[in-house]
C-alpha cells in the first residue's frame, strides 16, 4: 500500500505523490513566540516529528523547515509590558529571544530533533520586500499611505484553501472597519509603523511585513519553488493559510504547495486554552507531576488520537494513558525475562507485524490504529505464553516506537531517573563520531553499558536511539 495523506485542498486523502522522486519537502508554520510554550506547541512539533520519521523510515529524504514569527502584534504588546528600555524594537528582539529559547528547549525534552531549515521572520525582510513589490507590479497589490494590501478580487482562486465564501470568511474574521481597504477582505503584506514600533526601511516607508508574507518569503527563499506539504495547525486554515497561498501563488505564478496537512488543537477539559481561563499546561507541569515518565504518556496521549482531529486534555485521559504506559511496561518487563531466559525474537514467529504497522501509517499516519496493533500484539503475545512470541513482539514494538515515535518503550524507572544523562552522552557521542573521533565515541558507548546498563542502536538516519540492556 502507498502512503496516503489528506489533502486540506481537495478535502480528500490523496497518494502521496513527491515532486521530487525519494524525497519530501515540507514547511510548517512554526510558534510566535512571545510566551511560554505549552502543550498545544508540543502537539504541533510532535505530529510533524512523527511525519518525519516515517518518512525517513520508508526511505524518503525529508528536507524539514519550520519557521518562527519573532515579530507581531503580540511580541511587541509584551516587550511593552515587560521592557525596561525606551527601545521598543530592541527590546520585542529581546522577548523573542528569550521565548524561541523556552520553546527550543521544550522541543529538545521532548526528544524533538531540529529543523533542517528554521528561519526567522526578521532575517528576511528583504525577501519580503521583493514578494510584495512585485505583487504591487502584478496588480495583486497596492499602496495606501504606508500600507500595502493585498487585493482578494485579483484572485479568483482565494478560498481554495478554506473553501469558504467571502461571505462566511467575513463572519469568521470579524475585521475592523478599514477606509483603506478596498474589499474588508484585503490584508496587509506590509504596515506603516506607528511611533516607536519597531520598523524597517521599504520603498513604501518605515513599517513591518504582515504576518502572512513571512511565510510565503521564508518557504520561497528556501525551497525556491513548489514543495510538498505546507502544514500547520487548524486554526491557521483561514485567514494564515489562505493568505499566504494567494499571495504566493500570485508573486510566483507558479503553484504553491501540493498538500496541505493540519492537525487538531487541544482543548483542555474541554475549554480552548488561553490567558483568561489560566488553563495553559506546560511541559514543566507535566514533568513536575511525573518526572519520570510524563513526557512519554504524553507522546502516548498524542498519538492516542488522529493527527487531524481535536484532543481534549482531562485528568482522566491522563490517567487513562498512565495505565496504557504502565501495561508497555509490564509487558517489557516480562519480555526481559523472557529474553535473560534465552529466548531471541525471530521475525518468523510473527510474520506481517512491522508491516501492518506501516499498513497503518500509510492510511494517513494512523497512530491510534498502530497503538491498538501493538495492544493486540502485547495481548496476545502474553496470553499464549510462548516467550519466543513475546520477545519477537517487544522487539518490533520497542524498534518501531523509538524509530518513529521517538518512545523508550522500556525503560525501568531505575535507568529512566538517568535519562538526562544518557541522552547527554548521545549528543556527545554523535558530535564524536562527526568530528570522527571515534575513540572517545567508543568510550562513551562503553561507559553508558558499563554504568547505566544501557545500549546504543544508531538508526539509518543518523539518530541514535538507547534500551535497557538485558
Ligand atoms: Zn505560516
Amino acid at each position: 500500500m502507498a502512503l496516503k495523506i489528506y489533502n486540506s485542498l481537495t478535502k480528500r486523502k490523496e497518494e502521496f505523490k513527491p515532486l521530487k522522486e525519494g524525497e519530501v519537502r515540507m514547511y510548517v508554520c512554526g510558534p510566535t513566540v512571545y510566551d511560554e510554550p505549552h502543550i498545544g506547541h508540543l502537539r504541533s512539533a510532535y505530529v510533524f516529528e512523527v511525519v518525519r520519521n516515517y518518512f525517513r523510515h520508508i526511505k524518503v529524504k525529508v528536507d524539514f523547515a519550520r519557521n518562527v514569527t519573532d515579530v507581531d502584534d503580540k511580541i511587541i504588546e509584551k516587550a511593552r509590558s515587560e521592557g525596561g528600555s525606551s527601545d521598543l524594537k530592541a527590546e520585542a528582539a529581546k522577548v523573542a529571544q528569550k521565548y524561541f529559547k523556552l520553546y527550543k528547549m521544550d522541543l529538545k525534552r521532548f526528544g524533538i530533533q531540529e529543523p533542517d531549515f528554521e528561519p526567522r521572520a526578521t532575517d528576511y525582510i528583504p525577501q519580503m520586500i521583493t514578494l510584495i513589490s512585485s505583487l504591487i507590479e502584478k496588480g495583486h497589490a497596492y499602496v495606501v499611505e504606508g500600507d500595502v494590501y493585498f487585493s482578494v478580487d485579483s484572485f479568483e482562486n482565494y478560498g481554495e484553501v478554506s473553501h469558504q465564501r467571502p461571505d462566511q470568511m467575513l463572519e469568521e474574521i470579524r475585521l475592523e472597519p478599514n477606509a483603506k481597504k478596498k474589499n474588508p477582505l484585503d490584508f496587509a503584506l506590509w504596515k506603516q509603523c506607528k511611533e516607536g514600533e519597531p520598523a524597517w526601511d521599504s520603498p513604501w516607508g518605515k513599517g513591518r511585513p504582515g504576518w502572512h508574507i513571512e511565510c510565503s518569503a521564508m518557504s520561497s527563499s528556501y525551497f525556491k519553488g513548489t514543495f510538498d506539504i505546507h502544514g500547520g495547525g487548524r486554526d491557521l486554515i483561514f485567514p494564515h493559510h489562505e493568505n499566504e497561498n494567494a499571495q504566493s501563488r500570485c508573486g510566483t505564478g507558479h503553484a504553491f504547495v501540493n498538500g496541505w496537512m493540519h492537525h487538531g488543537l487541544i482543548t483542555i477539559d474541554g475549554k480552548k486554552m488561553s490567558k483568561s481561563f489560566k488553563n495553559f499546561i506546560t511541559l514543566n507541569d507535566i514533568l513536575k507531576a511525573d518526572a519520570h515518565f510524563g513526557a512519554e504518556i504524553l507522546k502516548i496521549t498524542f498519538l492516542g488520537t488522529h493527527y487531524s482531529m481535536p484532543l481534549d486534555y482531562t485528568p482522566e485521559r491522563v490517567q487513562m494513558d498512565r495505565q496504557v504506559w504502565k501495561r508497555f511496561m509490564e509487558f517489557f518487563e516480562n519480555a526481559r525475562q523472557a529474553e535473560k531466559n534465552g529466548s531471541r525474537p525471530s521475525a518468523k514467529r510473527l510474520p506481517g507485524m512491522y508491516q501492518a504497522f506501516r499498513e497503518a501509517m500509510d492510511n494517513d499516519f494512523n497512530t491510534p490504529e498502530v497503538l491498538s496493533l501493538m495492544h493486540g500484539l502485547m495481548h496476545n503475545t502474553y496470553k499464549s505464553g510462548d516467550p519466543v512470541a513475546q520477545v519477537t513482539a517487544a522487539w518490533a514494538i520497542r524498534n518501531f516506537g523509538s524509530e518513529v515515535f521517538n518512545i523508550v518503550f522500556d525503560q525501568s524507572i531505575a535507568v529512566n531517573q538517568f535519562k538526562p544523562e544518557i541522552e547527554e552522552a548521545i549528543v556527545q557521542r554523535q558530535a564524536a563520531r562527526k568530528n570522527k573521533d571515534f575513540k572517545t565515541a567508543d568510550e562513551l558507548r562503553a561507559r553508558l553499558l558499563r554504568d547505566r546498563n544501557v545500549e546504543l542502536r544508531d538508526l539509518p538516519d543518523d539518530r541514535t536511539t538507547w534500551r535497557v540492556k538485558l
